[in-house]
């Protein structure tokens, strides 16, 4: 079954749409079209070396290609643009009983989005071994975000703790976080 092409117009990072195709998608079609998404995105010259796609019951909520570069955003990888669409469709950042599919096994920044999300699955295709590969620093980044504040490579140092504590009391005063 061939993917109908998707409607998001060019450098929208945040549409989102239905489903065009009318018979039930199993999880190669969805990985599939993420494929495709990379490629179309790639070809129309706006990044989309990787691509991403956040399903809900067999419908596509969310997807999003990496702009990093294209769009100098150092977070403009696939996986976060995916979640921010479908988080904004479906009016939630609770994104459980979600899947994503996505072509490129997530970094250590998007498996915490994925965490952040209580995404229920991940689908991926190329790995990061592949990204090693490629001369990316994907052991560093884990040692990095693995390591505590004190000794991580970029040096982390606490600064007005009091009053940033005040704010956030506020705000623990006036909402309901419960369930974060
Ligand atoms: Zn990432």
């Amino acid at each position: 079954m061939a993917p109908v092409p998707g409607t998001v117009t060019a450098g929208d990072q945040g549409s989102t749409r239905k489903n065009n195709w009318r018979e039930k998608m199993d999880k190669t079609d969805f990985m599939k079209y993420a494929i495709d998404l990379s490629q179309r995105k790639m070809d129309a010259g706006e990044g989309g070396y990787c691509a991403s796609v956040v399903v809900k019951r067999g419908e596509i909520i969310g997807e999003g290609w990496n702009d990093v570069i294209n769009n100098s955003d150092p977070t403009g990888h696939c996986e976060i643009h995916a979640l921010r669409a479908a988080g904004k469709e479906v009016g939630t950042w609770n994104l459980s009983g979600c899947e994503l599919y996505t072509t490129w096994e997530p970094c250590q920044m998007c498996a915490g989005a994925i965490w952040w999300a209580r995404i229920d699955q991940v689908y991926y295709a190329n790995s990061l071994a592949d990204a090693e590969r490629l001369g990316m620093d994907i052991d560093g980044l884990h040692r990095e975000v693995s390591a505590p504040t004190d000794s991580r490579s970029r040096p982390y140092e606490r600064l007005m703790g009091e009053e940033a504590w005040a704010v956030l009391k506020r705000w623990l005063d006036e909402t309901n976080p419960e369930g974060m």
